[in-house]
C-alpha cells in the first residue's frame, strides 16, 4: 500500500478520467471532435454549390454538424466558410467513395442527403448521345447507390436514420405526357425505385427513406427562369425532413410537403 491508500488511488483515478475528458478533441481522418459527437450530423453530397450548398448553410445555422462533399474541396470556399467538414467525393469514382467511407468509419450520421446530380439536356430522340446518357445514369442513379451502400454502417449508428434522395418531378412516370429530358428522367425514375427498395428493406430497422423534388430552383441546373430561389426550396426541404415520420417511409415528396404520383 502506498502513502495514498486505497481511497487516495480512487481519487487519482477519478482525477485522471476528468482530465482526460477535458483534453482537447483530436482531429484527423476518422477522429471525431466533441462538437461532432454532440451535434446531430447530416452528410450532403454536391454541397459546394446550388441546393447542396444552401442545405449545408441552413443545417449549419440550425446547429447541425455538416459533412459536405465536393469533387474539388480546394475550390469549395463557400462551403468551408460555413464551418462544414468538407470531404472529397466524386460519386462516379468507387475509390473516392471508399476513401470517404474510410475517413468516416465509426462516425454516426443521422441524415444522408444524396443531392449531387447532373442534367445533360437531350430533348428529342435524335439528340440522345449514349455517352451523355451513361454519364447521367452514373451520377444520378449509380452514384447515390454507391454512397448509400458505403455509408450504411454510419447511418445505422445514427439516431435519425434518414435517407433523402434528391429526385425531380419529371421522374414521375405517371405524369410524363410530354417526353423529352432523355436520360435525366430515367436516371431519377431508377433512383426512385432504388429508394422504394431501400424503404422496404430498411424500414423495419427504423429507417425513413424518401425521394424529394426540390422544386424548379434557380441554380446552375435550374437556370435563371426557375420560379423559386434556393432559399425557398431549402426552407421547404428542411421543414419536410424535420417532420418525417415512419408513415412517410418510401414516399415521393415535394419541397412543399406534397406527395407526388410515381
Ligand atoms: P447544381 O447547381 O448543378 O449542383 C450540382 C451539384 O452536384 C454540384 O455540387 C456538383 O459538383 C455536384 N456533382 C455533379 N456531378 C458530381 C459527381 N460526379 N460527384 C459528386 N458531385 C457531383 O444542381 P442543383 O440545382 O443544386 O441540384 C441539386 C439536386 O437537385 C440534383 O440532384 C438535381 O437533379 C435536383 N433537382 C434540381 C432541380 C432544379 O430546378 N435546380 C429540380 C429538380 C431536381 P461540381 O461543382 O463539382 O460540378
Amino acid at each position: 500500500m502506498t502513502a495514498l491508500g486505497a481511497g487516495g488511488h480512487r481519487y487519482v483515478a477519478v482525477a485522471i478520467l476528468v482530465l482526460l475528458s477535458m483534453a482537447p478533441a483530436t482531429s484527423g481522418a476518422g477522429a471525431q471532435t466533441r462538437a461532432e459527437a454532440a451535434d446531430p450530423t447530416v452528410l450532403i453530397t454536391g454541397a459546394n454549390r446550388g441546393i447542396g450548398l444552401e442545405l449545408a448553410r441552413e443545417y449549419a445555422a440550425a446547429g447541425w454538424h455538416v459533412i459536405g462533399t465536393a469533387r474539388k474541396p480546394d475550390e469549395a470556399t463557400e462551403l468551408k466558410a460555413l464551418g462544414a467538414e468538407v470531404e472529397q467525393l466524386d460519386v462516379t469514382d468507387q475509390g473516392s467513395v471508399d476513401r470517404l467511407a474510410a475517413d468516416l468509419r465509426g462516425r454516426p450520421i443521422d441524415i444522408l442527403i444524396n443531392n449531387a446530380g447532373i442534367q445533360l439536356l437531350m430533348w428529342k430522340l435524335g439528340e440522345v448521345d449514349i455517352d451523355k446518357y451513361n454519364r447521367t445514369l452514373a451520377v444520378n442513379t449509380v452514384g447515390p447507390v454507391r454512397v448509400t451502400l458505403a455509408l450504411l454502417p454510419n447511418l445505422r449508428a445514427g439516431d435519425r436514420k434518414l435517407i433523402v434522395n434528391m429526385t425531380s418531378d419529371i421522374s414521375s412516370i405517371a405524369n410524363n405526357t410530354s417526353g423529352g429530358f432523355y436520360g435525366y428522367r430515367e436516371s431519377k425514375a431508377a433512383l426512385n425505385m432504388f429508394t422504394r427498395s431501400l424503404a422496404a428493406e430498411l424500414g423495419p430497422e427504423g429507417f425513413i427513406c424518401i425521394v424529394l423534388h426540390p422544386g424548379w430552383v434557380k441554380t446552375d441546373m435550374g437556370g435563371p427562369k426557375a420560379p423559386i430561389t434556393v432559399q425557398e426550396s431549402v426552407h421547404g426541404i428542411l421543414k419536410v425532413v424535420d417532420g418525417l415520420s415512419p408513415d412517410d417511409n418510401g414516399t415521393f415528396l415535394t419541397y412543399a410537403g406534397e406527395r407526388m404520383a410515381w
